[in-house]
């Protein structure tokens, strides 16, 4: 047999979707685990979404849409984004994709040339260097803190950029540290990619799940060189719907939906369909997003404060539904404490393919049972490491 591209070979797949299905296999063979792994609501889809698919599946509206969303959709992004997010964009300069990672993946595509670089703040989401890397770019690491509570110093920033530099990726609040980043931090981070004339991607999907602060939108600084990147998973727990949507330069936008002419045609017709009821009965929605909210904040207080109990180290997230547990107590390494937290019952995420070296990623999207029982399993394999 022919051999493999070397661009996809050189593409590591992805640990967060390849550790959640693990977990779920085992699950299914009866093995008894607590998965704090999957970045993924345990709600169910509000039962008026679902009432908006049935609708659209009765009327028939089940053919091709447009690449860049049907007309409906983008009227209601347009109408979000500058009521939620304050962008003043219009219907064609949004863009409806398979999921958030899609819009993500199609961007990078879309503006990157070989050896172009892209800054991405660490840790980081595990998807990032790996689409730039296939679009033929360079990813450049630039740290954050755990003693700074991984909020980015813009002098670092500036620092790694380069003649070459063309994006900077930010996502707050950030998967997967929790940090939500202060407006002046996000504001001198816009003035960089004006400065330096850079694209700046805003990956903005946590946006509504924030306990301490208040969300901001560095496009509104920035509306020539930024493109905001959101979804539907997160805010109306609709992750199996694959809905994603961004925003940004009508060229940029352009491009992005010829990639995806040319590769999905459109998103899923019922699936929009149903994301613009989401959007649009805000009433329903956002009794449904403050419910969510509040569960996350009382399951991210209860894992802290088992977490602190146990005198475990972790930096305090203040949005997202992720928490880096440091794993020095458990084993000299964060693959091998993953390992050592599955034998005792718990699956997580090792923080490697997240640059968050000694430490591993905890979903606390679960329910406070069993996270509850996570916490009496890590008290297990802390015992057994200290023996
Ligand atoms: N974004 C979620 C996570 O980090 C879902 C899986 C993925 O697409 O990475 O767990």
């Amino acid at each position: 047999m022919r051999g493999l591209s070397q661009r996809v070979q050189a593409m590591k797949p992805s640990a967060t979707v390849a550790v959640n299905a693990r977990a779920l296999e085992l699950r299914r063979q009866g093995v008894d685990l607590v998965a704090l792994t999957a970045g993924e609501p345990d709600f169910d889809t509000p039962e008026h979404v679902k009432e908006a698919a049935r609708r659209a599946l009765l009327a028939g509206k089940t053919k091709y849409a447009p690449p860049a969303g049907i007309p409906e959709l983008r009227e209601a992004l347009a109408e979000k984004f500058r009521r939620e997010n304050g962008l003043g964009v219009k219907p064609e300069e949004t863009l409806v994709t398979v999921g958030g990672k899609q819009a993500l993946f199609n961007l990078f595509q879309a503006i990157l040339d070989p050896g172009d670089e892209v800054i991405v703040l660490a840790p980081y989401w595990v998807s990032y260097p790996e689409m730039v890397r296939f679009a033929g770019g360079v990813p450049v690491e630039v740290e954050t803190r755990p003693e700074e509570g991984f909020i980015p110093d813009p002098e670092r920033v500036q620092r790694a950029i380069t003649p070459r530099t063309k994006a900077l990726v930010v996502n707050s609040p950030n998967n997967p540290t929790g940090a939500v980043y202060p407006k002046e931090v996000l504001e001198a981070l816009a003035r960089l990619a004006l400065e330096h004339d850079f694209y700046l991607v805003s990956d903005e999907i946590y946006e509504h799940l924030i306990y301490e602060g208040e969300h901001f939108s560095p496009g509104t600084l920035a509306p020539e060189h930024t493109i905001t990147v959101n979804g539907a998973a997160k805010a109306f727990a609709m992750t199996g719907w694959r809905i994603g949507y961004a925003c940004g330069p009508k060229a940029v936008i352009q491009a992005m939906a010829n990639v995806s002419s040319q590769s999905t045609t459109s998103p899923d017709t019922i699936a929009q369909w149903a994301t613009l009821e989401a959007l649009t009965n805000r009433e329903s929605s956002q009794a449904f997003i403050a419910m969510a909210r509040e569960a996350y904040r009382r399951r991210r207080d209860l894992l802290l404060s088992g977490l602190a109990s146990l005198g475990l180290k972790a930096v305090r997230p203040s949005g997202a539904f992720y928490v880096l547990l440091d794993t020095s107590p458990f084993a000299p390494d964060e693959i091998r404490a993953a390992e050592r937290l599955l034998e005792a019952g718990v699956a997580v995420v090792p923080g490697t393919d997240f640059a968050a070296y000694g430490h591993v990623r905890l979903s606390y999207a679960t329910s406070e049972a069993q996270l509850q029982k996570a916490l009496e399993r890590f008290a297990e394999a802390l015992s057994r490491a200290q023996v």
